[in-house]
């Protein structure tokens, strides 16, 4: 009986200890790690997280690697979420290490200028939110954007999305009114709802030839821009995909009749006309009641495919097929670059280079010479 109360007493005990260790533990981890002006946490694989910014100098030169010392380096991968949220940061340069940036990142930081990493694959939800950008460069490394990215991103003119890109999310590009002029990738299949809700500005957009589908209101109220061009992939538009898009004048359908949503048109310019290939199949079961349309004499092409790969030395071959009438069209691809010959006229160069300065110093040196010589016969003839 005594015993086992003893033993009882042993666990309670054994118990606490554990409770307030862990506790104890816990504590001394929430005390920020520091690296100069940034916070950082380093994961089990030893790659670290940047977690905050704590100065006011807007320069922002992210290290690509934290050096505790010799032994302890940790290359940054991450931004964390809302690391440089409201924070002074305005020029900003993220080293190539750096692969995910996540939510609210940079929102509503000072931010004007940011070079992104090269190996950035994820962006997460408003990671540049109602920030001061003015361009930014989606590199080709990046495959999916979340949503809400660049929402109000007020100043926003200048946008160059990767050749990998294949989705942008809800609401990513809402309220961006400075932006202009865009051209989506041919990686691109789905443009979300509301992508590019309100961007007033948005006078011309270029789809890609991979466009699958478009969102509800992702247009909506998108006033500058005059006319649109679909490729033969396009599945779906979804719903006031362009509504009140009052000056939209002109929507060319490259492709056979896709699933346009309910007032997907609604409040565009009067003269508003749908054009569509007289190859593609759909649009007479359509109902396009209140729509003008015309029919315009266009091939459904499909994706190019390659039937003979170029060489070295010869030149390929790549052809796609009408859908519609099965028209064939066809074009060569470039020869292929023979690496080896490359390589040995930018090899040569130094040595040309050097051979050539050999040369030149040792035609002074003997010039010098025979000048040296005569003058010293000639000297000795005057003696
Ligand atoms: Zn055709």
């Amino acid at each position: 009986m005594r015993k086992n109360a003893m033993r009882l007493v042993f666990a309670f005990v054994f118990i606490f200890a554990l409770f307030a260790f862990t506790v104890l533990f816990n504590a001394e981890e929430e005390q920020p790690l520091t690296f100069g002006p940034f916070e950082y946490t380093v994961d089990e694989d030893g790659n670290a997280t940047i977690t905050a910014y704590t100065s006011q100098e807007p320069n922002v030169d992210i290290p690509a690697e934290i050096v505790v010392d010799e032994e302890h380096k940790y290359p940054v991968t991450v931004i964390g979420e809302k690391a440089f949220q409201n924070s002074y940061a305005q020029v900003v340069t993220m080293p190539d290490s750096v692969k995910r940036i996540e939510a609210y990142a940079f929102s509503g930081s000072a931010l004007n200028q940011i070079t992104l990493s090269k190996n950035v694959e994820f962006i997460g939800n408003q990671a540049f939110s109602y920030t001061a950008l003015t361009s930014i460069d989606i590199p080709d490394s990046v495959v999916t954007m979340d949503t809400t990215i660049f929402w109000h991103c007020e100043t926003l003119e200048d946008v160059t999305i990767g050749n990998s890109v294949e989705s942008i999310g809800d609401y990513c590009f809402e309220a961006c009114y400075m932006l202009s002029d865009i051209a989506l990738p041919d990686s691109l299949k789905t443009l979300g709802n509301y992508a590019f809700l309100a961007c007033d500005g948005l006078k011309t957009i270029t789809f890609g030839t991979g466009l699958q589908t478009i969102g509800n209101n992702c247009f909506e109220a998108c006033a500058s821009l005059e006319e649109v061009m679909f490729y033969p992939n396009l599945k779906s538009i979804g719903s006031e995909a362009f509504k009140s898009c009052e000056n939209l004048y002109k929507a060319t359908f490259d492709c056979n009749a896709p699933q346009i949503g309910e007032n997907a048109f609604d409040g565009v310019n009067e003269i508003f006309k749908i054009y569509y290939a007289d190859c593609a199949s759909g649009w007479d079961s359509k109902d396009l009641s209140g729509y003008s349309l015309e029919e315009v004499q266009m091939h459904v092409f499909g994706d190019w495919q390659v039937q003979t790969a170029p060489t070295t030395d010869t030149l390929g071959i790549e052809a796609r097929t009408c859908s519609g009438c099965g028209e064939v069209e066809q074009r060569t691809i470039d020869m292929l670059p023979s690496d080896g010959e490359t390589q040995n006229s930018s090899a040569w160069v130094p040595y040309v280079v050097a051979g050539t300065i050999i040369v030149v110093i040792a035609a002074f040196i003997v010039i010098y010479l025979i000048c040296a010589r005569k003058k010293k016969l000639s000297d000795n003839a005057s003696k």
